[in-house]
């Protein structure tokens, strides 16, 4: 392996020797503490016949370690200033790839087809970290395990059981078809530059739970009755099927009771509704 990059000295050393600054806009924290990088990489690589994708992957903190325990890494980053600095730090590591592109116009699918099964790690930048999560649970590509870094508050929310202060439609959509761990939180201190907020590494294990037909259509339900929090299951139900009578009479055949809010309801409440308004039709 290459000299470790996730030291506070080589990273600044690094940034000096390629008059590089962070860029906000991109999100741009890095990683400058090799024991966290090491366990994050561990975790997120199954075996070394894995095919790892990394997004953003800097100047190359967690892509030395996915390298050292995969068959293969290839990294999409969107900064072109990092592609030098990149063939540079990563010399040593053949099994990497890095490709310069913005993850979220990549063709996963089709990119996926070439390697067979794939998982994804990442230190997300944390401006698009739902927007990123979303691509890869919307892509049907064959991505067994998703394990990434980001803001502490919102893996709280992918993560959250009913009836706590963080479930939200978010945690439903995710956990129909994902087991979502977290495996470690991160202080903010272990960053350069440093962020204002701690954050947390969190795992998405492919695990469909194949309940209704058209899972579009019953995500769009869930994202209504949620639509505003202060209002009961029969508000924001009712609004969706712009119809309050029949909203009535759907929560009275899927029992759930009118004064109910969204977040005191776990995911077989959901799909009990959405069934009786599938059958409906
Ligand atoms: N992996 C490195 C580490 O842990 O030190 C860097 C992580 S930094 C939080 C996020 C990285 O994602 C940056 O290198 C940034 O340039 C890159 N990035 C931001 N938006 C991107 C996008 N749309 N596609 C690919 N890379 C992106």
């Amino acid at each position: 392996m290459s000299k470790i990059i996730a030291t506070p000295s080589n990273t600044k050393e690094i940034l000096e020797t390629y008059d590089l600054y962070a860029k906000k806009n991109y999100g741009q924290n890095f990683l400058v503490e090799s024991q966290i990088v090491e366990k994050i990489a561990r975790n997120a690589v199954p075996n070394d016949d894995t095919v790892v994708i990394e997004v953003g992957p800097g100047i190359g903190a967690l892509t030395q370690f996915l390298a050292k325990y995969a068959k293969k890494v290839v990294a999409f980053e969107i900064d072109e200033r990092l592609i030098p600095v990149l063939a540079d730090t990563l010399q040593d590591e053949d099994n990497v790839e890095v490709i310069q592109e913005d993850f979220l116009n990549v063709d996963l699918k089709e990119f996926v087809g070439k390697y067979g099964e794939v998982v994804v790690a990442a230190n997300l930048p944390y401006y698009i970290t739902t927007p990123i999560l979303f691509k890869i649970f919307e892509s049907n590509a064959d991505i067994k395990q998703i394990t990434v870094m980001m803001q502490k508050e919102v893996a709280d929310r992918f993560g959250a059981e009913v009836n706590t202060k963080d479930y939200n439609a978010l945690s439903i959509i995710t956990q129909y078809n994902y087991e979502v761990k977290t495996i470690m939180k991160i202080s903010k201190h272990v960053f350069n530059p440093k962020p204002n907020v701690d954050s947390a590494v969190v795992q998405f294990t492919y695990c469909p739970s194949n309940l209704v037909k058209d899972e579009q259509g019953f995500f769009q339900m869930v994202k209504a009755c949620f639509k505003q929090r202060r209002k009961t299951i029969l508000n924001n139900y009712g609004e969706y099927l712009k119809d309050k009578e029949k909203a009535k009479q759907n929560l009275d055949k899927a029992e759930i009771a009118y004064a109910a809010r969204a977040e005191s309801l776990p995911q077989e409440a959901f799909v009990r509704l959405y069934e009786v308004e599938c059958n409906e039709d």
